[in-house]
């Protein structure tokens, strides 16, 4: 899996790693031969190219960290955005099957013909059984092609999974609702569809999935695809998510994928997660399908990753003592929303004491929201340069014609400088509070 795009990003990073210092041309040449590797490894243009300049825009406005080198934190950034691109941290939670209902719940497999949905169906069959407990029933719904209902059986026998006991003649809607009445009235726990298969996408077989999913209602329909087909299997995934309400993607075949194009493109373009990835023809080579530790795989730098991890909370750990020693004193001037701006923009998100401080919590979710972006808060840790450092410490000194000074230095408005100190303000104000409150102990222990 991924062999090749390993390869190449591992040139790319090697070149980097040991440098002491990068220039900005030197992050930009690094990021072109990412983009190379990327579609090399058949990732969709845009796709390609959208990763790039985010992981440019912030390798390059990024503060180097204590302790680590550049080169090492441009190997984070990357990593960083390849979890994302795969599915990012809620990808983790998504990878599971959601099965919470009243028994039983009923997974639906959609695909073409030979993308490996009848193995797929008894791989994750035998997947919930050993590894959930769960009492699954597996029924076929494909009377189209000759044998499918026999295949899936003669795999329910190798798994040790019960199949649907096949009656010929029966339409894949009528197979379904007796599937549902068996698997209601034996108490299994899971029902798993598998539908017919075409060669293409066609509209007769759209309508038969919509109308066996009107009858069966399933809690995940998972569309199997063949990554070896790349950019065809997003494509696949793309016009199936139109029909139907995919819950996720099955990507078979990912053992003999070296490019791992699909995998790379694919929540990116139908936003749909990749849930299992099939990596061979035994019944259990399947594997959930993790962001964090694909990524970690085709970096292959999992110790450069956990270093500037490290190095970060050090420094989070720094802001974090300072901010207390200043909230027990009740004080919050300039450099301290600097500080906390710079956090927000270098983490993605507060520290635990700054979450604490009703404005900031708000900025937080407006950044969230992406009502203030990265640009918003680079122009206030502009205004804040601006400043003189008696302004910093004391902002009340920063009257009409300093306003006028401090908005031409950092190319904003008077506006900007007083939403600015207006922001300011609240927060020094919370900080006061909670000085009142007896400090931060008092104010865990009124938080109880
Ligand atoms: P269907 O027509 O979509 O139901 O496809 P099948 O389930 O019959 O699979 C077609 C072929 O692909 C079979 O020979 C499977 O053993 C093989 N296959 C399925 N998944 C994988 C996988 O993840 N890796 C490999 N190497 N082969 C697979």
């Amino acid at each position: 899996m991924f062999e090749s795009l390993s390869d190449r990003l591992g040139g790319v990073f090697d070149r980097l790693r040991g440098r002491g210092a990068l220039t900005e041309a030197d992050v930009r040449a690094a990021m072109r031969e990412v983009r190379v590797a990327l579609l090399e490894a058949d990732v969709a243009l845009p796709v390609a190219r959208q990763f790039v300049d985010a992981a440019t825009e912030k390798a390059i406005g990024q503060n180097v960290l204590r302790s680590v080198t550049p080169g090492q934190q441009v190997v984070k950034i990357v990593n960083d955005a390849l979890v994302e691109l795969l599915g990012g941290s809620a990808g983790e939670e998504e990878a599971q099957l959601h099965l919470a209902v009243t028994p039983p719940a009923v997974v639906m497999m959609v695909g073409l013909q030979g993308s490996g949905k009848t193995t797929t169906t008894a791989k994750i069959a035998r997947r919930l059984k050993t590894r959930e407990n769960k009492k699954v029933l597996m029924a076929s719904l494909d009377v189209n092609r000759p044998a499918a209902q026999e295949q899936l059986a003669t795999l329910g026998t190798q798994v040790d999974v019960a199949t649907l006991p096949i009656v010929a003649g029966q339409q894949p809607v009528e197979i379904a609702r007796r599937a549902l009445q068996s698997a209601k009235l034996q108490g299994y726990d899971v029902l798993m569809l598998d539908t017919a298969g075409r060669l293409h996408v066609d509209q007769a077989l759209m309508d038969e999935m919509k109308a066996v999913a009107d009858v069966a209602t399933p809690q995940e329909i998972l569309l199997v695809v063949d990554s070896l087909t790349g950019q065809d299997a997003v494509n696949v995934a793309t016009n199936f998510s139109e029909q139907v309400p995919l819950t996720g993607v099955v990507l078979t075949r990912m053992d003999g994928d070296a490019r791992g194009g699909a995998a790379l493109s694919m929540r990116a373009v139908t936003g749909k997660p990749i849930k299992f990835a099939g990596t061979g023809e035994k019944m259990d080579a399947l594997e959930a399908f993790h962001p964090g530790r694909v990524a970690g795989r085709i970096l292959g730098m999992g110790d450069v990753v956990s270093l500037v991890e490290r190095a970060a909370e050090a420094v989070q750990q720094e802001d974090a003592e300072r901010m207390a020693s200043r909230l027990a004193k009740g004080q919050f001037d300039m450099d301290d929303l600097r500080a906390q701006l710079g956090q927000m923009r270098r983490m993605g998100g507060l520290g635990a004491l700054a979450g604490m401080i009703p404005g900031m919590k708000k900025a937080q979710a407006a950044m969230n929201s992406g009502a203030i972006d990265e640009r918003i808060l680079l122009r206030m840790d502009a205004m804040i340069t601006s400043m003189t450092q008696k302004e910093r410490a004391k902002p009340e000194l920063i009257n009409a014609k300093r306003k006028i000074r401090i908005a031409k230095g950092s190319g904003t408005t008077v506006q900007d400088v007083n939403k600015l100190l207006k922001m300011h303000q609240e927060m020094a104000n919370a900080m006061k509070r909670i000085k009142k409150m007896g400090g931060l102990k008092g104010m865990m222990a009124m938080l109880g």
